[in-house]
């Protein structure tokens, strides 16, 4: 099986295995406890959480460890729910993964208020700066990159405007650590992150907070992650993440995602010579270097492609991992304007840093030949 499935989740790489080995066989201790193998796994966790603030440039206190990217933005916006006005606003992008737009709706209801976006999938700046002269929300939620259509969004743009009118910005950037440098990531004042989609193993994330913030847990028990989310840490995971991370960063610093990028780009230029009636979602816009979307031609639904390539053995999508299953157009391609007859012919081919160009090039073969 050739695995384009990246985005959904993308295998353990072996320094985060031998990282995740090395602490599970070694370190057995929990690291709130005060005995010398509880104070070894607390100096793993201490290391790791150094080396996360280190690669996004805050302090490692602003960091607390979650079970993965849902908990994370969870936490967020129940944060804000709680320690808002009854009347305060939240605006969350439209393309939003549903674990920030659902609990956004959940906490919010009415008060979660949608920012759009351009036919091209970006995050409508104008429209934020607009709103912003005369209206505050609690928070501004923009994601770095969506996980759809891996169109990188004006994160960086959008923080300076919510700095200048001092209102909070949180990013989830789930889909661009271990794919773009993310330096700058940790001035931004919310940021959240997950393992599997780097190499680093599932069910571990983090969250990034303001220094010496104020934060209110969604879990209450122990006072682990200094009293802002209970239940002892996965201490393996974590050392397994940092490790993931580390070795992205590696092959990021050497470029080596450019090299990756061209063969993506030869691909979609190949997939419209070749298959007509295709159309890359995004294609103008600057795109994360492994994924493409795209509008597959007329008549065609989606899970028909994505079966027909499962059985061909290629493994792809129709969109988020979450939305699997369905062929309801996917809210992403909706809300760039997407009418839903063309929305449910949406393909999702997401590679990652293991994929090679050959790969790249059978899985343009495998389309080319099924079509017929
Ligand atoms: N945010 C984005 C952009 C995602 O792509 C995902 C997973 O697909 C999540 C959040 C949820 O992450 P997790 O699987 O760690 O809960």
């Amino acid at each position: 099986m050739i695995y384009f499935d990246y985005n959904a989740t993308a295998p353990v790489m072996p320094e985060a295995r031998e990282a995740w080995l090395n602490v599970t066989e070694k370190l057995g201790g929990n690291p709130s406890s005060m005995h010398q193998a509880g104070t070894r796994a607390a100096v793993v966790l201490a290391h790791s959480r150094e080396k996360l603030a280190a690669s996004m440039g805050c302090h490692p206190a602003d960091i607390i460890w979650t079970s993965g990217a849902t908990e994370a933005n969870n936490m967020v916006t129940h944060h804000f729910a709680q320690k808002s006005p009854a009347n305060a606003e939240i605006w969350v992008s439209a393309i939003e993964h549903p674990c920030v737009l659902d609990s956004a709706l959940h906490y919010f209801g009415k008060r979660a208020r949608l920012i759009p976006v351009t036919s091209e999938g970006i995050v409508d700046v104008d429209w934020i700066t607009q709103e912003m002269t005369d209206k505050r929300p609690c928070l501004v939620a923009v994601m770095a990159a969506n996980n759809e259509t891996g169109v990188i969004q004006p994160w960086r743009e959008i923080h300076a405007i919510c700095q200048a009118y001092e209102v909070p910005f949180f990013t989830d950037a789930v889909q661009f650590i271990g794919k773009m440098p993310c330096t700058g990531l940790g001035q931004c004042d919310y940021v959240s992150g997950a393992a599997h989609k780097f190499g680093g193993p599932r069910g571990v994330g983090f969250l990034k907070i303001p220094h010496r913030s104020q934060f209110t847990p969604l879990l209450w028990g122990g006072k682990q992650e200094g009293g802002r989310r209970a239940g002892t840490e996965n201490v393996a995971t974590i050392a397994a993440l940092t490790a993931a991370l580390e070795a992205r960063e590696k092959q990021i610093g050497r470029s080596e995602h450019l090299l990756r990028k061209l063969w993506r780009d030869n691909f979609e230029r190949e997939l419209l010579r070749q298959l007509p009636g295709t159309m890359v979602v995004g294609a103008s816009q600057p795109r994360l270097w492994n994924t493409v979307s795209v509008i597959m031609p007329d008549g065609d639904r989606k899970l028909q492609w994505v079966n027909r390539l499962d059985k061909a053995g290629f493994a792809v999508s129709t969109g988020s991992a979450c939305t699997t299953g369905k062929e309801d157009p996917s809210h992403v391609l909706s809300a760039m304007g997407l009418k839903p007859t063309i929305a449910v012919r949406s393909v999702r081919f997401s590679a990652g840093w293991e994929t090679t160009e050959d790969e790249w090039l059978a899985l343009l073969a495998a389309l080319i030949k099924i079509q017929r």
